[in-house]
């Protein structure tokens, strides 16, 4: 993976997005500039950031080589301000402090870092304290580092799932001529499942069917089926 900086914010977590996105309306709304400059990072780019002060020449960018930016959950961002011909970052602590203040990141769902003012995180990540690795909090939650898990804005409603009843049963044909058998793979063995109906749970799971003909025989594989 890449030490390049990413501003996508299609990569962020669905979790600390839909916190975000909210967050970021108001603070427009409240007539402020607000512009995301780095969402998610690999964790290259982490050691990349962290080695500069320390063992390459540059300021000291983060504190940590365990950064929630690592699972989609931090978001670095700059204030824009008009200088009299075009909209210029303003990097000081009272321009940031204006923004917060005007609408508090804590009322969405997330959290700031005393230290480090561009930086709006999902609430909780580091821990009550803010002293807990963002890693524990991924583990918990089944997040790995370099694994962009991604969100979308507004959130997609996927649509209902339908109920056994809404599907309609499909009458068989009882006149469908014999001319070889339809082979299904149980435990013990290929069976002749001819005539036979499929039911497949309605679970949400894609069962994949492989059939392969033969000798005017049709063998179907993907799913073991009772003996
Ligand atoms: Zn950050």
């Amino acid at each position: 993976m890449s030490t390049a900086q990413d501003r996508d914010r299609n990569h962020l977590l669905p979790a600390f997005r839909n916190a975000l996105e909210p967050w970021l309306a108001a603070v427009e709304q409240g007539g402020y500039r607000y512009q995301i400059y780095e969402t998610f990072r690999t964790a290259e780019r982490q050691a990349y950031l962290y080695a500069s002060g320390r063992t390459r020449p540059g300021p000291v960018l983060t504190y940590t080589l365990d950064s929630a930016h690592e699972y989609g959950v931090a978001a670095d961002g700059m204030v824009l301000v008009w200088n009299g011909q075009a909209w210029v970052a303003d990097w000081s602590a009272a321009a940031y402090n204006r923004v917060y203040a005007a609408v508090p990141p804590a009322r969405y769902g997330l959290e700031l870092l005393g230290w480090e003012r561009p930086h709006v995180q999902l609430r909780g990540v580091n821990g009550a304290d803010l002293q807990q690795p963002a890693s524990r909090w991924a583990t918990a939650h089944g997040l790995r580092a370099n694994v962009i898990v991604g969100s979308t804005w507004p959130p997609v409603t996927p649509p209902p799932a339908p109920t056994p009843a809404a599907i309609p049963a499909v009458p068989l044909t009882p006149a469908m001529p014999a001319t070889g058998r339809v082979l299904v793979p149980t435990r013990s063995g290929w069976r002749d499942a001819r005539g036979e109906r499929l039911v497949l749970p309605v679970t949400g799971e894609t069962v994949t069917l492989n059939a392969q003909a033969a000798n005017g025989d049709v063998y179907l594989g993907g799913v073991v089926w009772p003996d």
